[in-house]
């Protein structure tokens, strides 16, 4: 099957009792046996739930795995990668984080005795120079929120399994989607989704995913799953699915509206420099268009008058674009990474990596372009 149809029937049948094409929503916690551990193959709903069944394979073969985990958030989905780890192990990590995962390596899981090595991912040579002997992960965000770097997956892949093929390669494909990029076919052992983002589409849930192609890995994450706890529940795993059906003609929009928009920021008097992948001028350009089908819906830039009042004014007087947390969504938002998004980042640590106070992240949504365009322009000339 190719991709857009695997969005719709990739792992789905109708179900067998009744011929629902869409699987039923399983709201039960627990399923019948027949004798002692006799049944139908669900026993208990935080193992297995049919309607999360039906997702996880719709995850796996959207991402050209063999098995897929759909999770109560996606920190919940980063948390699970984490515990295959024990104290004493370094992950090497993207300097330029979502700052929720940022938060939860620093302030979570170095607690637990997990070393963490931050580098600029967008230079191969900066990820093989941190590698120690004690390097069992290595977690890439390609394209970065919020400031749209990439690394590239491919060569990273075979150059970190050059030295040592047991460290696993986790790419965060939030912003990606698989409709964009693969990361299990390009040489990555998990990929990471908060499904919250564009897999849902609708801003209508909070959800993680985890995708892998390996049985010994697919048992371990099972394993952390079921013991831990943190499932994703029947109905957003039902909504998640309907959302997955779409994503292919969504992502053909936002990348449309994106690349638009990009070009409109870049031409425009008041902006000053944009971040996204689309542009010549970005310095991944080259990467992302070999390893991207097209550049995505999220665009970051500054105003050429960095001052807080001016980011602010243009933050209060945008219409279309909502002030909010999150993207992915058919809607289009605004967000300010460093009050909002990455508000969780040291102030010091923010500004070495360039999230000033100046930076305003968009998710352009699936609007017509003529009115976002014209809610920039207003919201700009405010
Ligand atoms: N990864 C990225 C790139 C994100 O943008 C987010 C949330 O914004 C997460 C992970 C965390 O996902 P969730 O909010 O579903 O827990």
């Amino acid at each position: 099957m190719k991709f857009n149809t695997k969005t719709i029937h990739g792992g789905q049948k109708p179900e067998e009792a009744t011929g629902a094409v869409m699987p039923p929503v399983f709201l039960t916690s627990t399923f019948a046996q027949s004798s002692p551990g006799k049944h139908k193959g669900y026993a208990y709903a935080r193992g297995t739930n049919p309607t999360r069944t039906a997702l996880e394979n719709s995850l796996a073969s959207i991402e050209n795995g063999t098995h897929g985990f759909a999770f109560s958030s996606g920190m919940a989905a980063i948390d699970c990668v984490l515990r295959l780890l024990k104290p004493g192990d370094e992950i090497i990590a993207g300097n330029d984080l979502y700052g929720g995962t940022y938060r939860m390596f620093t302030q979570l899981f170095q607690k637990y005795g997990l070393e963490f090595t931050y580098v600029d991912t967008d230079e191969i040579v900066n990820i093989t120079n941190a590698i120690t002997e004690k390097t069992k992960l290595v977690w890439l965000e390609t394209p970065t929120n919020p400031l749209m770097k990439i690394a590239d997956i491919a060569a990273i892949s075979v150059a970190v399994k050059d030295i040592n093929s047991a460290i696993l390669i986790a790419v965060d494909n939030t912003f990606a989607t698989p409709y964009l990029q693969q990361p299990l076919t390009l040489g990555a052992d998990i990929v990471m989704h908060s499904a919250t983002k564009y897999l849902g589409g609708h801003s209508d849930l909070i959800m993680g995913a985890l995708m892998v192609k390996e049985e010994t890995l697919a048992k371990e994450i099972h394993f952390i799953q079921f013991a831990a706890g943190a499932i994703a529940a029947p109905m957003d795993s039902f909504l998640a699915l309907r959302g997955i059906k779409t994503l292919h003609i969504r992502m053909q929009r936002h990348c449309e509206n994106g690349r638009a928009v990009a070009s409109f920021l870049e031409n425009h008097a008041k902006v000053g420099q944009v971040y996204f992948p689309g542009l010549e001028n970005h310095r991944g350009h080259k990467i992302a268009k070999k390893q991207m089908k097209d550049f995505g819906g999220m665009v970051s830039f500054k105003l050429k008058d960095e001052s807080i009042e001016a980011t602010f004014k243009f933050l209060e007087n945008t219409k279309l674009f909502t002030l909010a947390e999150s993207l992915g969504g058919v809607e289009s938002l605004v967000n300010h990474p460093a009050t909002m998004s990455h508000g969780s980042i040291p102030e010091k640590e923010r500004l070495k990596i360039g999230i000033t106070n100046s930076l305003v992240r968009l998710s352009v949504g699936i609007e017509d372009i003529e009115d976002l365009l014209a809610d920039l322009e207003q919201a700009l000339n405010a």
